[in-house]
């Protein structure tokens, strides 16, 4: 049944985005790991001549930049990981450049931050870029902007990125690339779980602390990200990236790390980008009634609302729980100002409360993600 869904899965994909991670192709020097970038460039361009669309989303940057700066180790400053991804980033796009050119591809450098995936014409824009490098002798890869995006540096990671750009994509397939063979049942015994249904409490117990020293990711990223290309509806394979062909071997249907089963239908693209891109700005509680008229496919009314959080405007994407627990996200119709005054009351109260009635709903089920 299993490794059913495995070849199904595959059997699925057209457009494939592979992370890779820091210690994949970097040493614990600080340098490139060029036999590590050559091989894994050669892999991408087989799979691009199988016919898939590749897309890589490629740490490195400040891995391969500390050792070209003379430093000893990762640094800690902000100016000094800065620093160190602006020198490291154009060796890395160069290594992937010259392997892919042996080939007759170019590599496309990429680099993002969080900001320019919530704004939505740059996110329009990114999504149609890259859909036209695909069509050309193009591999992209795509970094975090890391010399701008402060914060990008010090609170995620790149599997956070490449969750997101799979979304962004529509891509059926995100491979993650790390130092570790998948997630494992039992750190001791280093046997990983072929297949995870859901990534739940239980499965993020696992995520036992498996950082390098030169990245930033780790098994929880790994499982957040998961998270967020499963409940779009794609699937995700964690895999190590130093094992030989790993990726034509997966692509094979060799059952190599732990696949993550997409847990609903893909989502439209404009759902994703409610549910996940953007970072809501405040908190709608609804009472049971209400989160079961959700689940079940309803809008939400100022009925049902009992109590708000945050300060936002209309347009806002806001969370949705109920019982402390987060179970949709939206966009709000109305402010908070204007949904304190008018929660629990039923909408024919509205235009009277607020001397304005733009909609019944307050959240519109076109406008929200269940998670
Ligand atoms: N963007 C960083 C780099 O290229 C890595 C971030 C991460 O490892 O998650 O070095």
């Amino acid at each position: 049944m299993q490794e059913g869904h495995r070849k199904a899965i595959i059997a699925r994909t057209k457009r494939l985005v592979v992370k890779v991670g820091t210690g994949v192709i970097t040493t614990r020097e600080g340098f490139l790991d060029m036999q590590q970038v050559g091989n894994l460039s050669t892999q991408l361009v087989e799979l691009r001549n199988k016919g898939y669309e590749v897309v890589a989303v490629s740490s490195g940057a400040i891995g391969a930049g500390i050792g070209e700066l003379g430093m000893k180790k990762r640094p800690t400053t902000l100016p000094e990981l800065q620093a160190a991804a602006a020198v490291g980033q154009s060796k890395l796009i160069g290594a992937y450049d010259d392997y892919f050119k042996v080939h007759g591809y170019h590599a496309a450098q990429i680099l993002l931050t969080r900001e320019d995936l919530e704004d939505r014409r740059r996110y329009l824009n990114i999504s149609n870029t890259i859909a036209k490098l695909l069509r050309m002798k193009v591999i992209p890869v795509i970094n975090e902007n890391d010399t701008v995006s402060v914060e990008e540096i010090a609170f995620t990671d790149n599997d956070t990125l490449a969750a997101l750009v799979t979304n962004l994509l529509k891509a059926e397939l995100l491979i993650m690339l790390s130092s570790v063979d998948g997630l494992y049942k039992d750190p001791a015994h280093k046997e990983i779980i072929p297949v995870v249904d859901e990534v739940n409490e239980t499965i993020e117990s696992l995520a036992f602390n498996s950082k390098t020293d030169l990245g930033t990711g780790g098994m929880h990223s790994k499982l957040q990200a998961a998270r967020v290309a499963t409940s779009s509806g794609e699937a995700v394979i964690v895999a190590n990236g130093r094992t030989p062909h790993i990726l034509i071997k997966i692509m094979q249907g060799e059952p190599l790390g732990t696949l993550f089963l997409p847990t609903t239908e893909r989502l439209q693209s404009r759902k994703r980008w409610i549910g996940f891109t953007l970072r809501p700005k405040g908190r709608i509680y609804v009472d049971k009634g209400a989160s079961e008229a959700l689940s079940s496919g309803k809008s939400l009314l100022a009925s049902g609302i009992t109590q708000i959080e945050g300060d936002f405007e209309r347009g806002d994407v806001v969370s949705l729980l109920c019982d402390k627990e987060e179970f949709a996200k939206g966009l709000s119709n109305y402010s908070s100002e204007e949904l304190n005054k008018i929660k629990g009351q039923p909408s024919s109260q509205i235009a009277r409360l607020l001397g304005t009635k733009p909609y019944d709903e307050v959240v519109h089920r076109d406008n929200m993600v269940l998670l």
